[in-house]
């Protein structure tokens, strides 16, 4: 797996302070998309385990309220499989920091209704993650400033809670009311 960057502090791609790592390689080629260069699989650098030590000890600061996993695309499987040891370390390290993962995917019908029973990975990673942020980038449906998503059609998903009750639970970004929606 390569990546493109990690950031020591983002207040843009989840709740609260965070640390986040930008995975490289997406085959859906958004129009609009905000990082086209992290579309090439190969673009960036091989992430490595000194990577892993390295988002550990920046997320173990009081301040840091989760890691946010961005891209390209993070549910490519190759990149799901090179994300495993990394979503282990960290909630090992930090059982009560939350891990965000943003995902062109549609969650249901992609994620669950096929990669799930295919890969253990796909499971693997799962099981640690906290909040899916699913859907393509659309720019017709991009506001500026929308909480924590580039476009309205994407969706916040409670990943532990969708996997217990086998059914999709999806949550507010509180800024619902900006599309007419109820926030
Ligand atoms: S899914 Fe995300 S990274 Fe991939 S092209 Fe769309 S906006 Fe860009």
């Amino acid at each position: 797996m390569f990546i493109a960057d990690i950031k020591e502090l983002d207040i843009q791609d989840g709740e609260g302070a965070r640390v986040s790592i930008y995975v490289s390689g997406c085959h859906f080629h958004c129009k609009g998309c905000h990082n086209p260069q992290a579309w090439n699989f190969n673009y960036g650098r091989e992430f490595t385990d000194e990577d892993i030590n390295h988002i550990v000890n920046l997320m173990d600061n009081d301040y840091i309220s989760g890691l946010s996993i961005l891209g390209g695309e993070p549910m490519e499987l190759i990149n799901q499989k090179g994300l495993v040891p990394l979503v282990n370390k960290v909630k090992e390290k930090f059982p009560n920091k939350n891990i965000w993962c943003y995902t062109g995917y549609d969650f249901e019908k992609d994620v669950l209704g096929n990669m799930v029973p295919k890969f253990e990975f796909t499971k693997d990673f799962l099981k640690k993650i906290d909040i899916v942020v699913d859907g393509q980038f659309v720019e017709d449906k991009k506001l500026v400033d929308l909480k924590f998503r580039g476009s309205y059609n994407q969706r916040k998903i409670d990943v532990q809670k969708t996997l217990e009750t086998n059914s999709l639970v999806t949550m507010k970004f509180g800024d619902e009311v900006r599309y007419g929606g109820v926030a």
